[in-house]
């Protein structure tokens, strides 16, 4: 890595530093690091691309990672969807930090599409669904019907508090107005 050299601590010299703070401004890293020796604190810019990070597609393919390319799919699968301003994003902005966090040089597209997956089925089980039927192809209707239940069981508990309207509506809906007339009627 070039990268050694700009990491030095500017006041001693020392090469090791350890990372206080790191924040993403477009396409660099500003960290402040402290000097493991003279224990001063410095700023460093680092760039993106020289955190170079390999994608390993199915067909065994290498492609550098890309966090615009990332962001367009997680939208796709949010699209017309009910999110709030920058979810996409935000989203693709922490599954980047997570997967330069691995600190490998090379990752597999499952890990990327297990983490989409994994934070999708938090913010919007639709656009889950979606992205779920492209990353994972389904072949017939059966495999989306199995992905659907999936969902609905693994997410039963914590459907409750979330807010997200549930895949099919509860047939409580149906009963509410029986009771709503017991109720008047008792009061006459
Ligand atoms: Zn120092």
């Amino acid at each position: 890595m070039t990268l050694e050299k700009d990491m030095r601590c500017p006041y001693c010299g020392f090469v090791d530093s350890k990372v206080i703070d790191s924040r993403e401004l477009d396409e660099k890293v500003r960290r402040r690091r402290q000097c493991l020796k003279c224990e001063a604190r410095f700023t460093t810019y680092e760039s993106v691309v020289e955190r170079s990070l390999f994608v390993i597609k199915k067909d065994g393919r290498r492609e550098e990672f890309s966090r615009e390319k990332l962001a367009r799919g997680i939208g796709k699968a949010c699209e017309k969807r009910p999110l709030p301003t920058g979810a996409v994003d935000s989203v693709a902005d922490e599954i980047e930090r997570e997967l330069y966090g691995l600190g490998k040089a090379e990752v597999s597209t499952v890990t990327i599409g297990d983490m989409v997956m994994e934070r999708l089925k938090r913010l919007d089980h639709i656009a889950y669904i979606r992205f779920a039927s492209v990353y994972r192809e389904f072949a017939d209707i059966g495999s989306l019907k199995q992905a659907v239940d999936d969902l609905m069981i693994g997410e039963k508990p914590r459907l409750v508090g979330t807010g997200q309207l549930p895949l099919i509506p509860p047939p409580a809906a149906a009963a509410a107005p029986a009771r709503r007339l017991r109720r008047r009627a008792k009061r006459h």
